[in-house]
């Protein structure tokens, strides 16, 4: 088993430990053991990480995009290498099932093969003009990127952070959450022994507000890359438009659910029940509001809640885990606030709604029912595991409560009417929207969201475009 490793930022290809600096104490969300002390940065450590990422965007945006794709793939196999390890270190600073954190790992594999190929088809192209001009249209890395990237994906976000700037010829200096510092370095670090420059990434941790205004200050910044909640990234952008750096901004949702009658419910519970739970609901894209035709709804319910109690909770390096503890304690008190308020709303609890054991930050799978609309949780991201059903009579009314909120991040439907598939995708405000499947990524795809949730895409080749600007050459 992989001990968890000693705590440290990489400036300028440098260990950097705690000496005499603050610190943060990182905690095992499954025990509340202390498993490490993070040093947090201090002005003059970003300082050196701005400067490394200056001299790095010099290098990297020069280097061939053939040696770009080499990292990527010498990365790629690294952490296929790895894997078990890395996996092992984010159940403990994430409490997620080790399955889970593993294919956490496979999919920054996945990320960075792509993007290997990706990195090599940045094309531009040339103008029709008269004999003796010429006119060309070029694509260029738009400069050090600051890069935020939270605790729920571990291993996934900071991989999705790290893997755009590079491919895109980019330095980036990435501060990702405090709570599970270990995994993002083992991301980093693979990239740095499959020969990355090491001025071309940093990773600070620090205290995040000060961190942030520190890095965006900086001229030397020109992107922000931001995942977490919505009110942070406004926030953020802000701070980002000061000095008209370019921005892009994963942001919290509040997943629709409209089941049809027409579905086959068990297939949809199979498909979503484990959906929702994973990673204890604390994922951007999770199912929250299921709206389900009337006439399948009671059905539905007890459906979920059958397969939501039958749930095996425990520490997610146990085997046969299918969840864990939540990340840290901000989530259960959350849980403790939203699912009340609901129920003194009128909300019907049919299992959960209460913590599991005094150790670890454990909150039960819970299914409410007949959620009023002017219950917090109805408005609030949860970010938890929980699922909040409701009936509904008409299309019209299932489209209008999908479309109700300001967030528009993740969106599933199932109905085997095609004209209502086509109505949906339409219709639904969303970034991502599954017919008939949970599966909404992929590394060849655009992970983004609209309104609240926040603008540009990660993964896919928006995911390079997203770090490169446009250049016009005219030539007389
Ligand atoms: P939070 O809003 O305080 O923090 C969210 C993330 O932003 C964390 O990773 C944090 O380190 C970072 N952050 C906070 N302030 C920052 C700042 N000034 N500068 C830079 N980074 C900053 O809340 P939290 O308790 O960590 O998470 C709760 C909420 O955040 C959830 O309810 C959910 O809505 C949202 N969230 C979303 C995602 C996502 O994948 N979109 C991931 C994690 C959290």
């Amino acid at each position: 088993m992989s001990a968890y490793p000693e705590l440290y930022m990489i400036i300028d290809g440098e260990r950097v430990y705690a000496g005499d600096r603050r610190t943060h104490r990182v905690v095992n969300p499954a025990t509340e053991e202390t498993l490490g002390e993070l040093p947090l940065a201090e002005p003059a450590d970003l300082d050196r990480a701005l400067a490394a990422a200056e001299k790095g965007f010099k290098i990297w945006r020069n280097a061939p995009a053939q040696e770009r794709a080499a990292v990527l793939q010498g990365a790629a196999r690294l952490l296929n290498e790895r894997a078990d390890d890395l996996a092992r270190i984010a159940t403990m600073e994430e409490g997620k099932p080790f399955p889970e954190a593993r294919i956490e790992v496979m999919m920054n594999v996945g990320l960075f093969n792509f993007y290997a190929g990706e990195c090599q088809r940045i094309y531009g192209r040339t103008l029709v003009r008269p004999a003796g001009m010429r006119s060309t249209v070029t694509k260029e890395p738009v400069g050090p990127v600051a890069a935020f990237a939270p605790w729920n994906f571990p291993i996934g976000n900071p991989g999705r952070k790290l893997g755009a700037p590079i491919a895109a010829g980019c330095s980036v200096i990435l501060k990702s959450a405090e709570e599970a510092p270990a995994s993002a370095l083992g991301v980093l670090q693979a990239l740095l022994d499959a020969g990355l420059p090491k001025e071309v990434a940093q990773a600070v941790y620090g205290v995040p507000d000060e961190v942030s205004r520190h890095l965006l200050a900086s001229p030397i910044i020109r992107k922000l890359s931001f995942t977490g909640s919505t009110v942070v990234g406004k926030h953020l952008a802000k701070l980002a438009a000061e000095d008209m750096k370019r921005t892009t901004m994963e942001l919290g949702g509040h997943g629709p659910v409209l089941v049809f009658k027409d579905s086959d419910l068990d297939k949809v519970l199979d498909t979503v029940v484990p959906q929702k739970f994973r990673n204890a609901g604390q994922v951007c894209v999770s199912p929250t509001r299921f709206m389900i035709e009337e006439d399948v709804y009671d059905d539905f319910v007890s459906g979920f809640t059958e397969r939501a109690k039958a749930l095996k909770i425990g520490n997610g390096l146990d085997d046969g885990v299918q969840m864990g503890p939540m990340a840290n304690p901000r989530r259960p008190d959350a849980m403790e606030k939203l699912i009340g308020d609901a129920k003194d709303k009128g909300a019907k609890l049919h299992c959960g709604g209460e913590r599991i054991g005094n150790q670890g930050f454990y909150y039960a799978p819970t299914v409410l029912s007949d959620v009023p609309q002017e219950a917090e949780i109805m408005n609030t991201e949860p970010f938890g595991p929980v699922a909040l059903c409701n009936s509904f009579r008409s299309d019209d009314d299932a489209i209008t409560e999908a479309n109700r909120l300001p967030y528009g991040l993740a969106a599933y439907a199932w109905t085997q009417d095609a004209t209502r598939q086509k109505r949906l995708a339409r219709e639904i405000e969303t970034g991502m929207l599954g017919i008939n499947t949970a599966m909404i990524g992929g590394a060849d795809s655009p992970f983004g969201g609209v309104k609240w949730s926040g603008h540009g895409s990660e993964d896919g080749p928006e995911g390079v475009e997203a770090c490169l600007v446009t250049k016009a050459v005219h030539e007389g």
